[in-house]
């Protein structure tokens, strides 16, 4: 599989390679239980969770990554295979998919990593969290404005947010007035194309501290969005 990385300009060693390899034997054992990904035959996974996951990897700047609604491991888990310098949080509110990052963990035997059962509106109040991440990363959570009210409260100022899109030409129009309110500003929406389809990596600049009031709870990041 060291092509399929390659062919969308990403290297990786034959240790990361093995990692991956593992990493995909538990996502489907444990999927029959879990219902971690509707994708399942070995190259689908490998290109729309591994290489998308970490097809820019070597853009994201900080030492202290949190990925929010983890899910299944992306983008988290693979950005971890590659880069062993970065100390990774994942956020996920469903207790047996941290069962399942967890066991990922023990079986890939990565450091510095560690899995939060809970959810953003509730972790992001906790001063030990917020505003204490140089980059927050999310995919498949929410749509933009929303996301960013889940999101952008872990960012330190000077960080970034790192949101992961499909087409995201109108998410990124509803979203910049949430953006603007959260202390973010939009540096780059990075398109490419991912075997047939349109992907986004939007980079969002925390550039102010976020107002405590936000996010507001009570579900109001989805209903009202911002
Ligand atoms: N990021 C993974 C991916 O790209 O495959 C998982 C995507 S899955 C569709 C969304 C995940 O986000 C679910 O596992 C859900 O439990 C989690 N989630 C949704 N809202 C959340 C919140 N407010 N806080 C923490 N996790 C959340």
């Amino acid at each position: 599989m060291k092509n399929l990385f390659l062919n969308y300009g990403v290297n990786v060693t034959d240790k990361q390679l093995e990692s991956f390899e593992k990493y995909y034997s538990i996502l489907i054992e444990y999927n029959k239980m879990f219902n971690l990904t509707a994708i399942t035959e070995k190259e689908d996974v490998y290109i729309k969770h591994f290489v998308d996951s970490v097809i820019n990897v070597d853009k994201l700047v900080g030492e202290k990554l949190i990925d929010v609604g983890s899910g299944g491991g992306f983008p988290a888990i693979p950005i971890k295979i590659m880069r062993e310098d970065i100390n990774v949080t994942l956020l996920e509110a469903t207790g047996k998919k941290c069962e399942f990052l967890k066991a990922v963990i023990k079986e890939l035997d990565l450091k510095n990593i560690n899995v939060i059962n809970g959810r953003a509106e509730d972790l992001a109040k906790d001063s030990s969290y917020r505003e204490s991440f140089d980059i927050c990363t999310a995919r498949a959570v929410a749509r933009l404005n929303t996301l960013c009210e889940y999101c952008m409260p872990f960012v330190k100022v000077g960080g970034q947010f790192v949101s992961f899109k499909g087409n995201a030409t109108e998410e990124l129009e509803e979203g910049l007035n949430a953006i603007k309110i959260l202390g973010g500003s939009v540096k780059q929406a990075y398109s490419y194309q991912l075997d047939g389809a349109g992907r986004t990596l939007i980079y969002i600049d925390k550039v102010k501290s976020t107002d405590k009031k936000y996010p507001r709870g009570n579900g109001k990041e989805r209903k009202m969005p911002l």
